[in-house]
């Protein structure tokens, strides 16, 4: 079988970049290693940022979005000093979050690329990528597209390849993991909630209204298993200090699994047939909610580079798809990694970082902070007051 772009993954990335594809006339067939139950039922992220809603309303793909999730503008920081809330919908660009569960993101989308007659297989693993575009299945049979994109997650076999033909990645352990717990309760205060105790971090995040999102720093190897609901909750509540500043509303344990927080990049994202998006082409650590905004930005332009090469034999968007993204991409893991400093502190468990990664990804992270420096009325003003400050 041959076809224009044989996407691997149905996650964020692989949808919208389906989704595009179609719309523009391409066709395209989505191969997905797991049921399509499991697919449209796994929560993860839920705050898109006002880039993505823009991408994904101008491409007709945002309607369940806008009619259920819900804006959302401030965040609250608490500690022994005391707490404050930040109304970030009224400082920088006034730009605000929409709250929509990942997992029903992911169902409209595929609801969509089916209605634009998209093709989708389930339960259909790739295993092999070869240079020639020719993906070989689980099943046993190949697809072959003029390209490939590989959506396939940061454990993919589109990265492996990449990888395996020489392309190196900037990578960062940040040496601390998260139990992320989802209860059914409604959410404990309107801000996103970011507690530092010396315990460690604990995070709340609203998700629907009998839905929320908590985090629990924890050792790494931490087994979910021993992380009972009551100590879930006493623990939530010391690190919260509810004595002080009122209960959270809890709720039963609805799922609990160990994240560990670690980011990288790969240094190209793509070469001649295989091209990456999303989780593929880079992890980053969930501490400031960009992964899933990353994938759709990464969907977008790369749906417009492969629209060039297939309907006009143009493949220099391609060529331009890394220097587009990568800026982007920097900023994000700049702003991440110093959200992580902030929640977590220094950490001590630094094991996995090879010397080499560990120098290319802090000299990428430097002059993304000078681009943001450069560029952010925010930061100038953050800058000079603690610069002329004591
Ligand atoms: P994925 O969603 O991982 O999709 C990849 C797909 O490829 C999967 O369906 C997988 O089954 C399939 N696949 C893998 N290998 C193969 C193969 N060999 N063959 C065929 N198919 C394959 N991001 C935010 O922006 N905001 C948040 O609030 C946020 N919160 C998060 C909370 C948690 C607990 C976690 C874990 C992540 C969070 N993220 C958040 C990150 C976000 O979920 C990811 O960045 C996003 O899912 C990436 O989308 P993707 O399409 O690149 O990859």
């Amino acid at each position: 079988v041959q076809v224009g772009v044989v996407i691997v993954g149905a996650g964020p990335a692989g949808l919208v970049l389906g989704n595009l594809l179609l719309d523009r006339g391409i066709d395209c067939v989505i191969l997905e290693r797991r049921g399509r139950e499991a697919v449209e039922g796994r929560a993860r992220a839920g705050f898109l940022a006002a880039h993505s809603v823009r991408v994904l309303t101008q491409h007709g793909l945002a309607d369940g979005l806008l009619a259920r999730g819900h804006t959302h503008r401030t965040c609250l920081f608490r500690s022994e000093h005391g707490e404050f809330t930040l109304d970030y919908g009224e400082l920088g660009r006034g730009e605000v979050h929409t709250v929509y569960p990942q997992q029903e993101l992911v169902r409209d989308l595929l609801a969509e690329y089916l209605r634009r007659g998209g093709e989708i297989r389930f339960d259909t693993e790739v295993e092999e990528i070869s240079e020639g575009g020719r993906v070989r299945t689980s099943d046993g049979t190949d697809v072959t597209g003029r390209y490939v994109a590989g959506c396939d997650g940061h454990r993919g076999v589109a990265r492996a390849t990449m990888t395996a033909h020489g392309t190196r990645t900037a990578r960062w352990d940040h040496g601390v993991s998260w139990l992320a717990v989802l209860v059914e309760a409604p959410p404990s205060m309107e801000a996103v909630g970011y507690a530092l105790h010396e315990r460690g971090f604990a995070g709340h995040m609203a998700r629907t209204a009998t839905v929320t999102r908590y985090y629990l720093q924890c050792p790494r190897g931490t087994d979910p298993a021993d992380w009972s609901a009551d100590r879930i909750w006493a623990e939530l509540e010391t690190r919260f200090r509810v004595d002080e500043f009122g209960m959270l509303k809890d709720g039963p344990v609805l799922e609990k699994a160990v994240v560990d927080l670690r980011s990288d990049v790969l240094d190209a994202p793509g070469d001649g047939r295989l091209w990456l998006a999303g989780d593929a082409a880079g992890l980053i650590s969930p501490s400031a909610a960009k992964g899933a905004n990353l994938a759709v930005l990464q969907a977008e332009r790369l749906a417009q580079a492969l629209v060039s090469a297939l309907k006009h034999a143009d493949e220099s968007d391609l060529a331009r798809y890394a220097a587009d993204c990568l800026p982007r991409v920097w900023r994000a893991h700049e702003f991440s990694h110093w959200m992580s400093g902030l929640l977590h502190g220094p950490s001590a468990e630094d094991t996995e970082n090879t010397v080499d990664a560990r120098a290319r990804y802090g000299r990428a992270l430097q002059y993304a902070r000078l681009d943001s420096l450069r560029t952010s009325r925010a930061h100038q003003d953050f800058f000079a007051e603690n610069y002329t400050g004591i």
